[in-house]
């Protein structure tokens, strides 16, 4: 049976026995697919070949009906450096990717959610840590969620359709997937989104260094949970993921 040629996105890899690993990965023809690499040697000095985060082409064997593919052949093509050396980077990532994980249960493709993960990694990779961090998160969750049919319409209020949210902020309303603002909500600030969030996930042209300057980072690191909380409320997951504690713990450094 021939393999087929598939570029991956490594979502998390697990040692398996002496040279092999378990691999979730996404590929834009397929999916989300969980894999076992056999016959990787690892390499003492330079790390891996199979490394969470990166891409690589290889061979997918698929069986008929079964969970588990084998892939052969593997080849890096690409490890997004700047992500690998960023604690603030890659805390991000790490954190979409566990959304990725636990919001894509199905054995479908989804083209369109793969190219917004490339779009994340290729902008983190790309930009200055300062000026992206948390937002590039924010504005890939806002894009996920859209694509798997939970958007968040931040355009006008959700109860009485007034459009000045982006001068007041809002309250994030989980179950519609819409902002409700101030005069509409009951009172309580835990899931208020302020209005520079609000440009944000509007995926407008923002100056960030801008947004930063009116979201101090408590709120900032709130927000942060409030979107990984929606994500959690609509895919089945509790939010305290692993990956958020890192992100917690990195916050302070990189928010500023
Ligand atoms: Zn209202």
């Amino acid at each position: 049976m021939p393999g087929e040629k598939t570029t991956l996105i490594i979502l998390d890899v697990h040692p398996w026995r002496e040279s092999s690993f378990l691999v979730y990965c996404f590929s834009h023809a397929h999916g989300l697919l969980h894999c076992l690499a056999k016959g990787i040697r690892r390499a003492k000095k330079t790390g891996t070949v199979i490394e969470r985060g990166s891409i690589v082409e290889a061979l997918v064997y698929s069986k008929p009906g079964r969970e588990l593919h084998t892939l052969g052949s593997i080849q890096p093509a690409l490890f997004f450096k700047s992500i690998r050396t960023d604690l603030g980077k890659s805390a991000l990532r790490d954190v979409a990717f566990e959304i990725m994980l636990k919001s894509v249960r199905d054995p479908d493709p989804h083209p369109e959610l793969y190219d917004a993960l490339i779009g994340l990694l290729t902008e983190l990779n790309a930009s200055e840590p300062a000026t992206i961090f948390p937002f590039a998160l924010w504005r890939w969750i806002d894009v996920h969620v859209r694509l798997l049919g939970y958007g968040i319409d931040t355009r006008i209020c959700a109860r009485c359709g007034a459009d000045h949210l982006a001068q007041t902020g809002g309250t994030l309303h989980y179950e519609r997937g819409a902002i409700v603002c101030s005069t509409c909500s009951e009172p309580g600030p835990a899931r208020y989104l302020p209005p520079a969030s609000l440009r944000v996930l509007g995926a407008n042209k923002i100056d960030e260094r801008v947004v930063k300057r009116e979201i101090a980072a408590a709120h900032a690191l709130r927000i942060t949970r409030l979107l990984i909380g929606y994500c959690g409320h609509h895919f089945e997951f509790r939010a305290e993921a692993a990956s958020l504690a890192f992100l917690e713990d990195v916050f302070g450094v990189c928010y500023g």
